[in-house]
């Protein structure tokens, strides 16, 4: 008889809302996805790249051009010199490389810790490994880590933890400081640190985006996950790529060609060509955002929601606290029913759902799109 592995995951809340919105008519603020194109140019370079033939597999571990565009760029982002051959695995997407690396390093009976609200997939992942996800809620309201919990959940079964900086779905990001403090807490263990950083190029107001790949004792047993999707505006291709120390990489590998083997070749060559081509693209991102997120929030004025702006990702949380006091799931259900604009509630990222009175907008949408939202939800 069938027996499910994930007997209390239902449908991932990114389906389920954006489903919702396109059954409703809703202008989906939900799923986080651009409402625009990536590049011109980087659309052509793709056709081009079909019409000469690029259609068969590429290299199980990634086309060694774009790979060694990854490291150029990790090179001027970081100041960390990665090896192209033996560092970087181009994955399906992040939500590949985090299971790709989930799967081939935990164990049955491992302890990964994981710092609620945390991101949907990464619970799955370690539970089809055999592992115990250890769930750390994060401080509240600002969400922020708090370290102290961290170095008491540290046990000799721990064998990962993972952080997501710039942070979804909170927008609130880890400071260069707190990964020093994070690889003190990891000197006497043998865990592996999982740095989901897929906004990296998204923090905003000044501040500097802390890789692990800048902390040298956090890279020698870390894994930090990227995603062209994001980066590109192109969350349909699933291109993303995992940086490892060569002997993480190799498991990571032995996992990731038996998963999806390789990537979609075209899109490979053309992102190689286009990051060599413009190197300055990534730059700008962070301004280009910052004006979303000051226009999503200047058109809000008004409003019945209180918010602090994001420090990063392409996210925005409102507080409906003002608004007659219901939980955040039922909140982004009368949200979407009643003003039709679709939202993310937070609380389903928690093991222990906690009453929380905010719920996740994406800015990564067209200025009338933002300003059409916002209307509705002035009327909140
Ligand atoms: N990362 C996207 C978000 O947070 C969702 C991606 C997905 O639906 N798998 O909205």
């Amino acid at each position: 008889m069938l027996r499910s592995k994930l007997p209390h995951i239902g449908t991932t809340i990114f389906t389920v809302m954006s489903s919702l919105a396109r059954e409703l008519g809703a202008i989906n603020l939900a799923q986080g996805f651009p409402d625009y194109d990536p590049p011109e140019r980087l659309k052509e370079l793709v056709n081009q790249h079909v019409a000469a033939g690029h259609n068969q597999y590429a290299h199980m571990a990634g086309v060694i051009e774009l790979r060694q565009a990854i490291a150029a760029k990790l090179e001027a982002s970081y100041a960390r010199r990665v090896d192209a051959e033996n560092e970087v695995t181009i994955t399906l997407g992040a939500t590949e490389a985090i299971f790709s690396a989930i799967s081939a390093l935990v164990h049955p009976g491992d302890e990964v810790i994981l710092l609620d609200p945390s991101y949907d997939s990464y619970a799955p992942a370690v539970i089809l490994a055999g592992g115990n996800p250890i769930h750390i809620p994060m401080r509240q309201p600002d969400f922020r880590i708090d370290w102290e919990r961290v170095k008491d959940a540290v046990t000799p079964r721990l064998r990962m933890v993972m952080i997501n900086t710039p942070h979804n779905p909170t927008g609130s990001i880890i400071r260069h400081e707190e990964l020093n403090v994070l690889a003190d807490i990891l000197e006497p263990t043998n865990a592996f640190v999982l740095a989901d950083e897929v906004y990296e190029h998204m923090v905003y107001d000044g501040a500097e985006h802390a890789s692990i790949l800048a902390n040298d004792r956090l890279f020698e047993r870390g894994i930090a996950v990227f995603s062209f999707g994001k980066s590109m505006h192109a969350t349909g291709w699933r291109v993303g790529y995992a940086i490892a120390p060569p002997d993480i990489t190799r498991e990571i590998r032995r996992v990731h060609q038996f998963n999806t083997f390789s990537i979609a070749a075209p899109l490979q060559h053309a992102i190689a060509d286009f990051l060599t081509e413009t190197p300055e693209h990534n730059a700008g991102l962070h301004a280009f955002y910052q004006r979303k997120r000051d226009q999503f929030l200047a058109a809000l004025e008004g409003s019945r929601f209180t918010w602090t702006p994001s420090e990063g990702t392409y996210f925005q949380l409102l507080d409906f606290s003002q608004i007659p006091r219901v939980s955040d799931v039922e909140f982004a259900d009368r949200l979407i029913r009643d003003v039709k604009v679709a939202s993310i509630p937070v609380s389903v990222f928690y093991a222990e759902q906690p009453r929380l009175s905010v719920v996740r907008f994406c800015f990564a949408k067209n200025d009338s799109t933002l300003e059409q939202a916002a209307e509705r939800l002035r009327r909140m």
